[in-house]
């Protein structure tokens, strides 16, 4: 297997923490990359678990110290992937899952061109994938039926997701989540056939 990075980009409510979720169950050599962000914490969700939650200042000066691989504001908030992280699993042998959206993705593919030959993060394996909702009627069902974000923030992410699956062909794979068993297999099958994770008959 070749370790690296993976990124799966969705608009807000398509499915990917499902779908993320499912992956990490299934492959203990798949990590994930806690992001930083200024967002205010959603439902259950826990400080260095789902996300590093940082102020303004903090995240300000971490990008002063150049400690993000990308970073990106995102329905008005920051957002930002670090960098040690992804280095510390690649130098393990195991692959990571950026869970990021398409500005920080075109963020990613440019750094790591940029980087000098021989770094170790130009040369993992990569692969990138959008998850797109069937319908925009569907994604705002799905966003109402989460109940976690008020009207107007879910009117503001469908606005952004428009925007979001017109850049859906900047990525190598493309898998439309309606029936959640079918996308869920599509993303096992790219992820296999990449060799970023090793399929379940090769699990001791
Ligand atoms: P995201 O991480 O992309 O914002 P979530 O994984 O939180 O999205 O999913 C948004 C909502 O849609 C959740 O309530 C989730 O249970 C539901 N959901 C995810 N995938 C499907 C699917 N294929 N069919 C129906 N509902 C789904
Ligand atoms: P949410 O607030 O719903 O958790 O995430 C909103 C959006 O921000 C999603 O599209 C998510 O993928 C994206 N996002 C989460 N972490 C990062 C990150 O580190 N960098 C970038 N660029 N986007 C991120």
């Amino acid at each position: 297997m070749k370790p690296g990075i993976v990124i799966i980009a969705a608009p807000s409510g398509a499915g990917k923490t499902t779908l993320c979720d499912m992956l990490l169950q299934d492959y203990p050599e798949l990590v994930y990359s806690v992001s930083c962000t200024t967002r205010e914490p959603r439902g259950e969700e826990e400080d260095g678990v789902d996300y590093h939650f940082v102020d303004k200042a903090a995240f300000e000066r971490l990008i002063g110290e150049r400690a993000f691989l990308e970073h990106a504001l995102v329905h008005g908030n920051y957002y930002g992937t670090l960098a040690a992280p992804v280095r510390d699993a690649l130098r393990d042998n195991l692959s990571i899952l950026l869970d990021i959206d398409v500005a920080g993705a075109a963020q990613v593919r440019e750094s790591l061109a940029a980087l000098p030959e021989g770094d170790p993060l130009r040369n993992c394996g990569f692969v990138d994938i959008f998850i797109s909702p069937p319908s925009i009627a569907e994604l705002r069902r799905r966003l109402v039926s989460r109940g976690e974000d008020a009207p107007e923030v879910i009117e503001r992410r469908i606005g952004n997701a428009r925007g979001e699956m017109a850049r859906a062909d900047e990525f190598h794979y493309h898998v439309v989540n309606d029936d959640l068993g079918v996308a869920y297999r599509e993303l096992r099958a790219i992820l296999e056939h990449e060799n970023a994770v090793i399929g379940p008959e090769n699990h001791v």
